[in-house]
């Protein structure tokens, strides 16, 4: 027997080493598909087998060690981890079993180290870490696929969860071991683990169907001391059912395996039970015989059970002696236990309760996070939006000033076109009657000023309605234009050019004197003379007549020069057409 299974007076704890019994024979199933594997493999199924080879041969793994690879390196320091624990040396197993679940990289390690360091925490008292490791197993179970290492997991969990009263999720991880057993495994485990439940969760009857499978289960398939850990509990049922003879009975029976079998923890249960049993029958000496072995065995710590019971006959019998102060002292020695028996139940409660709270405020942080997470994208799909919305703005804004810009242009473009139509004369393009005036009053008056002179001409074609008459009046517009075109190849930039009716054109002279004014009129006659139009292969003959205005005798007044270029105009028509007439000073000077 071992250290731990001897210290292991805790009947959840006492199962818990018996499950690594079990599943370790188990895996000698195992297929090895290396020599070194397969040592490995072997080793590792002699654990409590033959723990005494079980720790040669792990030492002969060793000396080879250097030469394995990574993988059964691993396997090889989780059986290191195994024998730490199995020696008592929690602390140190807990380091090793941690480095193996970090670094090992092995799922089916990984799930079997972690099973062993929940169960190693349990044990050592270290609650609230184991059961922040069940959470995690009870989470990643799905994912473990060997069904050894599965079979170990649920095994632990239902153990370590009903350690902390919570036997429904103990028969829930229960029942599913019995849902999947591994190759070479027996129901006899997970229905021990049920009944065990359903003991501690007070739903079991001495009639209870699942009390006889179990045994039957576990003596079928040759592992008596879970058998007899069903029968003492039964025999507990028997008591609470107040049949303390067919307790007396069944533990009579089962007597010589409990001897037989040498387990320490069962035997204090066993001899706890009798003594009970003893007292509930009055048999008050073999009861008070049965708790002193208990108690003289039982060893120490505060969370014994059969030591509290035996403590509790002890207490009854020595009251019912009257031995008032012998029956004091085992009270205070049962109620010591109890409350240690009591704080260790709680502790394992707060503890389990603690590790569910921890999961929740887990998840809670979880969907406060996601919730975080899901404003942050909204936050970022619209500032998306209003960046698309903005530069949606931006084009509209942009083609409205284009549109606008468009609507300006045609609007100026109109604008100038109706001045330069209300401005020029539709058929020949240069200024109209109303505009020559106006822009030859302007420059009179600028040269006025300057002192500078001006000479007024008026010209008229000669005889055009002869034209119209002959050659159609498209004729006459082309003889018009043509003139126009004569004109103003003799005319200068500074000189003001307008059409003032028909067929009579009015010409500003800028910075002329009569004379320079009567020369640039006879070259416009002469020109006009000496450029007839052809129509049809016949020649169409124009000449014009014109008259002269200058500022030198009128002054620059545009009436009076109007005037006066009129009347010399006329003169030129009356004496014959085809020459310029200037004013009426010089009446005298004609040029033909
Ligand atoms: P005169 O030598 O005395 O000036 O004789 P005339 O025939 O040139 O003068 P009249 O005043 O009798 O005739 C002018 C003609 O000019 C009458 C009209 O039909 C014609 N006319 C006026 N404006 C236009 C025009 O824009 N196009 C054409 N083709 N003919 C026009
Ligand atoms: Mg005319
Ligand atoms: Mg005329």
């Amino acid at each position: 027997m071992s250290r731990w299974w001897r210290c292991s007076v805790k009947p959840w704890s006492a199962l818990a080493a018996l499950a690594f019994c079990a599943v370790v024979q188990a895996t000698a199933t195992n297929a090895a598909t290396s020599n070194a594997s397969d040592l490995l493999d072997r080793t590792e199924s002699l654990r409590t087998k033959d723990h005494p080879q079980f720790v040669r041969m792990l030492q002969q793994v060793h000396r080879d060690a250097i030469h394995l690879p990574s993988g059964q390196q691993w396997q090889l320091r989780y059986l290191d981890a195994w024998e730490t624990a199995f020696q008592g040396d929690y602390g140190k197993a807990e380091g090793q079993l941690q480095s193996v679940i970090d670094h090992s990289g092995d799922p089916t390690l990984v799930a079997k180290a972690s099973a062993l360091l929940m169960s190693a925490k349990g044990i050592n008292n270290r609650y609230e870490e184991a059961f922040q490791l069940a959470n995690q197993l009870a989470t990643n179970l799905p994912k473990i696929q060997d069904k050894l290492a599965r079979f170990l997991v649920l095994y632990n969990l239902s153990q370590l969860l009903g350690s902390a009263g919570q036997n429904d999720l103990a028969i829930r991880y229960a029942q599913m071991m019995e849902d999947a057993l591994p190759p070479g495994e027996t129901l006899c485990m997970p229905l021990t683990q049920e009944v065990a439940a359903l003991y501690y969760s007070k739903r079991l009857t001495s009639s209870s169907p699942e009390l006889q499978r179990a045994v039957d289960s576990c003596q079928n398939s040759g592992q008596p001391v879970y058998a007899n850990f069903v029968w003492l509990i039964r025999s507990s049922v028997y008591l609470d059912e107040g049949h303390p003879d067919k307790a007396l009975t069944l533990l009579n029976r089962i007597a010589p395996s409990i001897r037989d079998n040498d387990y320490q923890a069962q035997i204090l249960s066993w001899q706890a039970a009798m003594a009970q049993t003893y007292a509930k029958l009055g048999d008050d000496a073999n009861a008070r015989a049965m708790a002193l072995d208990v108690v003289s065995a039982g060893g120490s710590g505060d969370d014994n059970e059969p030591l509290r019971n035996a403590y509790e006959v002890l207490y009854q019998v020595e009251k019912k002696d009257g031995d008032a102060a012998a029956a004091l002292a085992y009270y205070e020695r049962y109620v010591a236990q109890d409350k240690g028996y009591l704080n260790a139940v709680s502790a394992r409660a707060m503890a389990y309760q603690m590790a569910q709270q921890q999961v929740l405020t887990k998840k809670l942080e979880t969907e406060a996070l996601s919730k975080q997470n899901n404003i942050l994208r909204l936050q970022q799909a619209l500032d998306k939006k209003a960046v698309e919305a903005s530069r949606l703005y931006i084009v509209l804004l942009l083609m409205a000033i284009a549109s606008i810009a468009f609507w300006l242009f045609r609007l100026k473009r109109s604008q100038l076109r109706f001045k330069r139509l209300s401005r020029c004369d539709g058929l020949t393009g240069i200024y109209n009657h109303q505009h020559f005036i106006s822009e030859a009053d302007r420059v009179l008056r600028l040269l006025e000023k300057k002192r500078i002179h001006a000479c007024l001409i008026s010209i008229d074609l000669d005889h055009f309605k002869e034209v119209n008459d002959n050659h159609g009046h498209a004729m006459g517009d082309a003889v018009l234009k043509r003139t126009v075109a004569i004109c103003q190849q003799q005319l200068r930039a500074a000189d003001v050019f307008g059409r003032l009716g028909g067929e009579e054109f009015g010409v500003l002279l800028h910075g002329c004197s009569r004379d320079q004014g009567m020369e640039i009129a006879n070259r416009i006659r002469v020109a006009i003379e000496a450029t007839p139009m052809m129509e049809n292969g016949c020649i169409v003959s124009i000449s014009a007549s014109v008259g002269l205005a200058s500022s030198d005798t009128c002054g620059h007044g545009l009436q009076r020069l109007h005037m006066e270029a009129d009347a010399a105009l006329y003169r030129a028509k009356r004496a014959g057409r085809n020459r310029v007439i200037a004013d009426i000073e010089k009446d005298d000077l004609v040029a033909a």
